[in-house]
């Protein structure tokens, strides 16, 4: 059994002052630790009926196909602006400076699919929550939420009840 948690590099003060950057880089790099990430975010739902497995860019694009894969599954992508062709639902959020935003298109989901929404990580649960919504426009059926990391302080969890979320590594 690979121990994951070796594989994620602490980098103090980045992007800014204060934040604690957890990067997962080294992880990816690694062939056994990156089969076994993806093996871990999928585990819960495995032998489970979902449609799709939708993820926000960047870093959620990474785990998405081979989970679509494990899971039978396809694949949707949520973008920022400009970067989808076709119409779009579209869900602007706050940061803690200013507000970003998130788009998927129309037909990406259709009514009624089972999703599962994954990233690499948990924080404030903004972009997730953002996903979720996107999809609630969709009129899909969110089957929960996995994550390879959360970051259980900040309340992230909290933000996206009622949906189940799983994650594989969780700080305090
Ligand atoms: P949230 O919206 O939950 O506050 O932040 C989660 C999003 O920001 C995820 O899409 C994730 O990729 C990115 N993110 C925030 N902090 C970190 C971090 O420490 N490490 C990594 N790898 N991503 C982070």
């Amino acid at each position: 059994m690979v121990d994951l948690s070796k594989f994620i590099r602490e980098i103090p003060d980045y992007p800014k002052p204060g934040i604690l950057f957890r990067d997962i880089t080294p992880m990816l790099a690694d062939p056994e630790a990156l089969a076994a990430a993806a093996k871990a975010m999928a585990e819960p739902y495995v032998g489970e009926k979902i449609d799709i497995v939708a993820a926000a860019e960047a870093r959620g694009f990474i785990f998405a196909a081979p989970l679509a894969i494990q899971l039978g599954a396809g694949f949707v992508p949520i973008r920022k602006p400009g970067k989808l062709p076709f119409d779009l639902h579209s869900f602007a959020y706050e940061l803690e400076y200013g507000t970003d935003e998130l788009q998927i298109h129309v037909d990406g989901v259709k009514p009624g699919q089972r999703v599962l929404l994954i990233d690499d990580l948990l924080a404030t649960g903004g972009t997730m929550e953002a996903c979720c919504r996107l999809l609630e426009r969709c009129d899909a059926e969110i089957v929960g939420c996995s994550f390879l990391i959360h970051l259980a302080q900040l309340g992230g969890e909290d933000r996206l009840n009622p949906y189940k979320c799983h994650s594989v590594l969780t700080y305090d």
